[in-house]
């Protein structure tokens, strides 16, 4: 056991020691934090004071060091994972949820924070202080504080049973996909699939029978194919047995939805309680209440989006699928054949196949990741005039594949950095890709500045064996991963970028839920323009293949570039109707009426679908964004966000992208509001400093080929 003075997980104004940290640290660190947490808590609520000095700073200070330790426990969580920092990490996770819990709804900060807010030094405070204030505000609010009494014990009683119904709601339907499963046992039964699917068909069908699998097994079955969407993607897309696609079709859109495992009782249970709750708030509707601490104005500004975005989308959708019909009539020599929603998924597939014929492999030599990153760090200088450069060394690690850089200004000085971790590690590291906060931007105590830290972390292929050239080959990116390099970049450098004096608003922190994905998808954009990956007489591209150096041929990159809006009218179309579904169902649904919830799924799918549902369908049973996820009235916000990222990329266009002197124009005024203002103000009027208007749909319409 280590001394707490010799523990890494102290120090929060220091990057984590991770050559030190190990599982042992965990629970002597957060049982040291904790007692002291509640004792500054206890003081922090005796002697606040209804001012800026008096309240904000203190209760930040106070909830800092546990933070910090806890952000780096939950770092390590996903990066390098334990069955030893699982333990430690479970010992002391409800200790410290419920210590934060008592902080958000300390009764006596809430006072303070109102009085602040009502009292003279109100106006005194500049907008960044006043937000952060309202947002506490708020916060507590919704988390009950303001209630009393009956209303109060009502309040915890239905947030207590809503946390149940999300974990039985999600359990519900993880039992159910287990459940069911296709057993093939002929060969024919799997035609179409490729091998890698055909192999963890047949490795699931060997795990479901405690087997080894045999060798050959791919080829000579036996197979189990499931609804988890490895699994029941590929074959969808795949099999050329339409009847087995047809029953793996049903059992998807009918999982949780009978027996022990209906999940259809928890929905109106849930829908029940939310009401009731949006209610106790003062909130005429669940979605009014989950747009109060949105960027999106009003449900009537949302409605309309999904509105103009669907009379845009289906009329072309309905076209792809005659499009589609005709492909699939021609290639079955069924001049019969009528799509239904087991086929849709196979013949686009077989489409884009013949149309945009790539594959990740043939992409891949392309872009090794060195070129790759050199080529985004040379469009961050161009367009926000920083520099990159690799520190590797100054900083500790948790794994030596881990990178870390510098970030310095136009005038040379250091102003953030940052931790790369690209490589997938099925052993201990989790998938997927994220950004998160190592290090805030912050004053210290003797004036300098505590720099702010990120942490990229991606889970793409591994160099393969030695040191490339020389005897390995580096690690190369399928096209998607270098978009999600890119999109994770995007959101570090609203991290890093920050140029807000007050932690609660730098950054990321403080900013608006449907507005965070703004810088990320705008990165992405990047990926699409011909001269940073092609090159371009200022700057060479960054997709060069990693022998030859010869850039990737302009023909390949056409075909990514329409593959891109392949099929966008359906796409676009579904996710509308999604996020119609979802905002109705919180807004204008009555639970307990007159109405099912399955009845008023398809009077939504009658106007939002080319396809009518099943009637058989309850994808509601399976949505658990919005029943065991932090999405419900909220599945808008992934279009809301894509209209801002397109926009703001749109204003390059409008200034001209082969233009470097606009290009680097707007760059700077891009840097100095979305990347540099963070969660000071309000992103509609962040936007507006950058764009000089309200955020239009048109770009997307134009980038996603529904509008010209
Ligand atoms: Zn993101």
């Amino acid at each position: 056991m280590n001394a707490i003075a010799d523990n890494p997980l102290f120090g929060h104004d220091r990057l984590p020691a991770f050559d030190r940290v190990t599982a042992e640290h965990v629970e002597p660190a957060i049982r040291a934090l904790l007692p002291k947490m509640a004792s500054d808590l206890a003081e922090l609520e005796k002697t606040i004071a209804p001012t800026w000095a008096g309240s904000i700073p203190r209760l930040t200070a106070l909830g800092e060091a546990i933070g910090y330790a806890w952000s780096v426990i939950n770092h390590l969580m996903g990066v390098r994972n334990s069955p030893e920092l699982r333990a430690a990490h479970q010992a002391v996770q409800q200790d410290v949820v419920t210590a934060f819990m008592s902080l958000g709804q300390s009764v006596p900060i809430y006072r303070a924070m109102v009085a602040l807010r009502d009292g003279g030094e109100w106006t005194k405070l500049d907008e960044t202080q006043r937000r952060i204030v309202t947002a506490n505000i708020r916060a507590a609010e919704h988390s009950g504080v303001g209630l009393t009494g009956a209303a109060r014990e009502r309040f915890q009683a239905i947030e207590l049973e809503l946390a149940d119904l999300s974990t039985r709601f999600s359990n519900h339907l993880l039992d159910a996909t287990k459940a069911f499963a296709l057993e093939l046992t002929d060969p024919a039964d799997v035609a179409g699939l490729p091998v890698s699917a055909k192999r963890s068909a047949a490795h699931a069908a060997a795990r479901a029978t405690n087997r080894e699998p045999a060798a050959e097994a791919a080829e000579r079955g036996p197979w189990r194919v499931t609804l988890d969407g490895p699994s029941y993607i590929p074959f969808m897309e795949h099999a050329t047995r339409r009847d087995l696609r047809e029953q793996l079709y049903r059992g998807f859109v009918t999982r949780a939805s009978a027996g022990e495992l209906n999940n259809q009782p928890l929905i109106d249970r849930i829908l029940t309680l939310r009401t009731e709750k949006a209610g106790l708030l003062g909130f005429t509707s669940f979605a009014e209440l989950s747009l109060a601490a949105k960027m999106a104005p009003s449900v009537t500004s949302v409605e309309q989006l999904l509105g103009e975005l669907r009379t845009a989308a289906l009329p072309k959708s309905r076209g792809e699928l005659d499009e589609l019909t005709t492909f699939a009539r021609a290639r079955s020599r069924d001049a019969a054949l009528t799509l239904t929603h087991w086929d849709i998924g196979f013949w686009a597939e077989r489409m884009r196949e013949e149309r945009y014929s790539f594959t990740d492999e043939e992409l891949r030599p392309y872009f090794a990741l060195p070129r790759v990153l050199d080529g985004m760090f040379a469009t961050a200088k161009r367009l926000f005039g920083i520099s990159v450069r690799a520190a590797d060394g100054e900083a500790p690690v948790w794994h030596a594949d881990v990178r870390f850089f510098r970030i310095a200004n136009e005038a040379g000085k250091d102003i953030a950095a940052f931790f790369l971790d690209p490589y997938s590690r099925p052993a201990d590291k989790r998938g997927g890709a994220w950004m998160d906060n190592a290090l805030d931007r912050k004053r210290l105590v003797d004036g300098s500045w505590r720099l702010p830290v990120a942490y990229l972390v991606c889970n793409q292929s591994a160099p393969v064996g030695g040191i490339p050239p020389e005897t390995g080959t580096p690690s190369l990116m399928t096209f998607r991963e270098v978009e999600t390099l890119f999109h994770e970049f995007g959101h570090g450098l609203q991290h890093m970028l920050t140029t807000i004096d007050h932690l609660e608003a730098a950054g990321i922190n403080n900013v608006e839920w449907d507005a965070v994905e703004l810088p990320s998808q705008f990165m992405e954009n990047w990926c699409y323009h011909a001269p940073t990956v092609l090159g371009s007489p200022a700057q060479p591209g960054l997709a060069r293949h990693w022998q030859t150096g010869e850039t990737l041929p302009r023909a390949l990159f056409d075909k990514l570039i329409a593959a891109r809006t392949y099929r966008a009218g359906s796409m676009t179309a579904r996710q509308v109707y999604m996020s119609t579904l979802d905002l109705e169902l919180h807004h204008r649904y009555v639970p307990g009426g007159p109405e099912s919830v399955i009845e008023f799924q398809r009077r939504i799918a009658a106007s939002g679908t080319v396809i009518p549902p099943l009637p058989e369908d309850r994808f509601l049973c399976g949505f658990s964004h919005i029943f065991a996820g932090g999405y419900a009235a909220g599945y808008y916000s992934y279009k809301w966000a894509e209209v801002l990222s397109a926009d703001a990329f749109g204003a390059f266009e409008d200034a001209g992208l082969d233009n470097q002197a606009a290009v680097e124009q707007t760059g700077r005024r891009f840097r100095d509001t979305v990347l540099a203002l963070g969660g000071s103000r309000h992103p509609l009027e962040v936007f507006r400093q950058f764009r000089g208007r309200e955020p239009s749909p048109r770009a997307l319409l134009r980038h996603t080929g529904l509008a010209s």
